[in-house]
């Protein structure tokens, strides 16, 4: 079991920087087949249980962009650890993450409008009232890429909100 070289301080939350006001898990920023190697070189985080790691919205096994930019900053950590180039990571790991997400391509980033009910305090999902607002690819390759989706979902989430609506998500990404 090798100390991870990415976070010291396991008192707090890697993603999100709060305390251990729920359990924190040790989480393998490479998984399935490279996990071992994350493992032995100690390329792993530790995250809270629910929010941040497995179940959230913004978790690393929900959203591909989070653990994306969590991969390529290990990536870098792990180069200058062990005075790696580029090209000894990859023959580590079997690729870079350092690039863009042109391996991410295969995405369909879709919108889902919920009725915000009228009465009762905060926001509870109704699925019924259903719409989804398909992203074009052009829009969603941007959003990939650039992580400009702030702006296009600002927009689109104010013109909802003003109607009774408000959006939700929902990011889809194959691996290629
Ligand atoms: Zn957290
Ligand atoms: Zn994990």
């Amino acid at each position: 079991m090798a100390e991870s070289i990415i976070q010291t301080d396991k008192k707090f939350c890697y993603l999100c920087g709060g305390g251990a006001f729920e359990p924190l898990d040790k989480h393998h920023v490479f998984g399935g087949a490279r996990r071992n190697k994350s493992e032995k070189y100690g390329l792993t985080v530790y995250l809270h249980h629910s929010n941040c790691h497995i179940f959230g919205k913004y978790s690393v096994h929900q959203n591909a962009q989070i653990n994306r930019m969590i991969q390529k900053r290990a990536q870098l950590t792990a180069m200058k650890h062990y005075g790696w180039t580029e090209e000894q990571f990859r023959q580590e790991f079997g690729k870079s993450y350092l690039g863009g997400t042109e391996d991410m391509k295969k995405i369909g980033v879709t919108y889902s409008m919920k009725k915000i009910p009228e009465s009762g305090s905060g926001i509870v999902e109704t699925e019924e009232s259903y719409i989804e607002l398909p992203v074009s690819e052009k829009n969603a390759d941007r959003i990939m890429n650039h992580g400009t989706s702030h702006m296009l979902e600002g927009t689109v989430d104010r013109i909802c909100r003003l109607q009774g609506y408000y959006l939700e998500r929902i990011e889809r990404v194959e691996k290629v």
